[in-house]
């Protein structure tokens, strides 16, 4: 059984030019509610003066539909969780701690150790209020602006992240530069370096390695896996930062491959299909571009 984290309403959308309505992202959660999800990130609490998109995240928040399932607010800053918090809907709070200077200043103005800190700092007010937090370790595979980014680096910030009270700690492929094997490694490594807690995995399809690096972090040992409807994505801070994983193509592979995910393929291609006319185009995503298979799976 892998668990399974919709990102489509946050980082799917964040990258896109035209303002997405509210509605219509309250709308996308609905239907990922729908398709059998059980988290979900459902805005970023942001300088909206970077991330527009974003700007609506507590009119979304105040529009959840009521659910057992959790509600994911990724946040950088002790601003941004007090903002999170203060909607009174958020469940979970995802914190980004960034495995290069570089990257670090670019996406949120600070250094890597500045950013391990600020998750300390937003894992503090998230346990005060009651709430459980996560921290994802983005370009943890390489770095858009440096290039290689040392392994033992992200291991020993795994390390130093897990001691903060964590609900998990996440790998991410910003850039979308992995490769199975080098997954493969991390993954195992950080699993040992932050046991028992769960390792979830981020990965973008920017070079096609997308699908391959999330059945190379499952056969490493990490449980959670997160993807975006349609392969919608991108970093604004991270040039050439493209799609995430399609959720529906990862659970045509996990399904396929017997391992339980919860979701439900035939709606997560429905939901596809209505976000498709929404953004005015094809999504990257391919599972939703092919007929049903096997038959019987209509
Ligand atoms: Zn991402």
């Amino acid at each position: 059984m892998i668990e399974f984290v919709e990102v489509g309403p946050r980082d799917g959308l964040q990258n896109e030019q035209q303002f997405v309505a509210t509605a219509d992202k309250l709308r996308l959660i609905e239907q990922a509610l729908h398709y059998g999800v059980r988290r979900i990130e459902v805005a970023s609490f942001v300088n909206p003066g970077k991330v527009p998109q974003m700007a609506d995240a507590e009119a979304v928040c105040a529009g959840l539909p009521e659910s057992s399932a959790t509600f994911i607010a990724l946040v950088l800053n002790a601003r941004g969780a007090e903002r999170a918090l203060a909607c009174g809907r958020i469940d979970q709070l995802g914190a980004v701690a960034v495995a290069t200077d570089a990257f670090a200043m670019a996406n949120q103005g600070q250094t890597s150790a500045g950013s391990v800190a600020a998750v300390g700092e937003i894992a503090g007010l998230a346990r005060s209020a009651g709430k459980t937090v996560q921290a994802t370790i983005a370009a943890a595979f390489g770095c858009p602006f440096s290039g290689e980014v040392d392994p033992a680096h992200v291991i020993a910030m795994a390390h130093e992240l897990a001691a903060l009270g964590l609900k998990e700690v996440a790998l991410a492929d910003t850039i979308g530069v992995a490769d199975p094997a080098r997954v493969s490694r991390l993954v195992t490594a950080v699993q040992a370096a932050i046991w028992p807690l769960p390792v979830r995995v981020h990965f973008h399809n920017t070079r096609g390695t997308g699908l391959a690096n999330v059945w190379a972090a499952i056969g490493a040992g990490a449980s959670v896996v997160d993807g975006s409807l349609g392969g919608l994505g991108g970093c604004p801070f991270a040039p050439g930062a493209a799609g995430n994983v399609a959720s529906e193509d990862v659970a045509f592979m996990l399904d396929r491959a017997g391992i339980e995910t919860g979701l439900d393929l035939p709606a997560m291609i429905a939901a596809n299909h209505w976000l498709a006319g929404v953004m005015g185009r094809k999504l990257p995503g391919m599972a939703a571009q092919a007929p049903p298979f096997p038959k019987s799976a209509q």
